[in-house]
């Protein structure tokens, strides 16, 4: 039977949210319309990301569940990371699943529903140069905060990381597909755009960079703010730290992932720069805006890590004073160089230096969020919060901020901050800027 609803669940990265915004408009374009839940659902896909230990694990026992009470069942599709890794093998490890779809492979999904309504079980991990994006139907609907990939795929194999073998090579998406993507998306609404990359700054079309990418993009009416994420400290280029003194609307943010402190593992690691390179590209970006808040991502426990090498990560994070991070303990991923590495971590290690490394990223992001309070910004508006009128917002440096207000989510409002936590601030309106 061809289903009429579906379900998409996605996990993992920005990257895998887009995905699955833009596999839900190629269903609904084929008449097919989303299910509030998975129960209901005619099709469930299953966006799975494989950037941690037990991915593929969590993933079948995801799929397991979808058998419901009856002993029916809707149609599976496994997509992203995980997909793309098990390939066909994933039917074998599961008979509920029928569907098979790599991330490069998303705009056959249709085609592969009507395959596997007749009966048959597809596997497409295929990598085609970009051609998904070709097959998509035009951005219709957005949210107040908008992501757009732009670039897919990573050539630069730092030695833990799977997302080579996953999403392939580097590949980025021509100019006026994105120019077009960006104004369709303002057309429905979209007050920022997300500009998104598994190494965003190294997109390029023609010898233009991400920075003309940019200044292009703050042109389109409707369009407030942009932002960028993930780069690597290897392709922050000149013109892009430029960028964020002379372009308004690319809001005072970066996360640039340093991953350790120390010049040992970030070798070992295949990272292609120091500590200290690192820190001499945000001395630049700081002085191009003052203001910027950072972020990073962070490895604890790598192969051979000592606890001077961790040191060394909690020495950076004080120097940065990062506003924000993302902090992981290392997790050894099949077919990857560093997980036949020797002198493995022990676990009760990694959580010792994980806890330690948490303690000192919050103190910093409570004295930057502390420093907010008092000050006047601007917030865009995003989705109601979880007390009764009340709504959240973002600052320019990515907080949340809530605020009591009747205002709708796109709206950009003036406000006080009256209060700070190292999750959120708090405001009260000063007045409702001009939609
Ligand atoms: N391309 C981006 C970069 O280089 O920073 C991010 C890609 S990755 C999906 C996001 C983060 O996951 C990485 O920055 C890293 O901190 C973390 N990560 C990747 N592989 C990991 C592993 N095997 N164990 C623990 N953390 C990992
Ligand atoms: Fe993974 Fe390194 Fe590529 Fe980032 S730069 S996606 S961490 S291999």
């Amino acid at each position: 039977m061809t289903p009429k609803t579906f379900k998409i669940k996605s996990f993992g990265c920005q990257m895998n949210v887009y995905d699955g915004e833009r596999m839900a408009e190629l269903l609904g374009a084929q008449g097919m319309t989303a299910a509030d839940e998975t129960a209901e659902a005619d099709l469930v896909v299953l966006n799975t990301c494989h950037i941690r230990e037990k991915a593929a694990e969590k993933a079948y026992s995801d799929v397991g569940r979808l058998r419901r009470e009856d002993g029916s069942k809707p149609l599976v599709a496994l997509a992203g990371c995980v997909a793309q890794a098990e390939g066909a093998e994933a039917k074998r490890r599961s008979s509920l699943i029928d569907i098979v779809v790599g991330p490069q492979a998303y705009h056959r999904l249709p085609e592969m529903v009507a395959e596997a309504t007749r009966g048959a079980r597809p596997v497409d991990t295929d990598m085609p140069a970009i051609s998904k994006f070709d097959a998509f139907p035009a951005r219709k609907r957005a949210n107040p905060s908008s992501f757009l990939t732009v670039q897919e795929g990573c050539d630069k194999f730092c030695t833990y990381c799977v997302v080579p073998y996953t999403r392939g090579a580097e590949i980025s998406r021509p100019w006026s597909d994105i120019v077009n993507e960006a104004k369709e998306l303002a057309d429905a609404g979209a007050r920022e755009i997300v500009l998104l990359g598994q190494n965003v700054n190294a997109w390029n079309d023609n010898s233009r960079g991400l920075a003309h990418l940019i200044r292009e993009i703050a042109t389109i009416g409707g369009i407030e703010r942009i932002r960028y994420t993930t780069s690597h400290p290897g392709d922050m280029n000149d013109d892009l730290i430029a960028a964020h003194g002379e372009v308004d609307k690319l809001m005072p943010y970066l996360h640039l992932p340093v991953q350790s402190g120390s010049d040992r593992i970030l070798k070992a690691m295949n990272r292609s720069h120091t500590a200290d390179t690192y820190l001499a590209i945000l001395a630049k970006m700081r002085a191009a805006r003052p203001d910027i808040a950072l972020s990073g991502d962070f490895i604890v426990g790598f192969p051979g890590e000592t606890e001077e090498d961790f040191q060394a990560t909690l020495q950076i994070v004080d120097e940065v004073r990062y506003a924000s991070a993302y902090t992981f303990k290392y997790s050894p991923r099949p077919g990857t160089p560093a997980a036949t590495m020797e002198d493995q971590i022990p676990r009760d290690i990694m959580e010792d230096r994980l806890e330690r490394l948490n303690d000192r990223i919050n103190t910093h992001r409570l004295a930057f969020n502390r420093s907010m309070v008092g000050s006047d910004m601007q917030i865009l508006i995003e989705r109601p919060g979880k007390l009764r009128g009340q709504m959240l917002g973002r600052s320019p440096w990515l907080q949340s901020v809530h605020v009591n207000t009747d205002a709708k989510p796109g709206d950009i409002l003036d406000v006080t901050v009256v209060a700070a936590s190292s999750n959120s601030l708090s405001g009260t309106i000063r007045q409702r800027a001009a939609a």
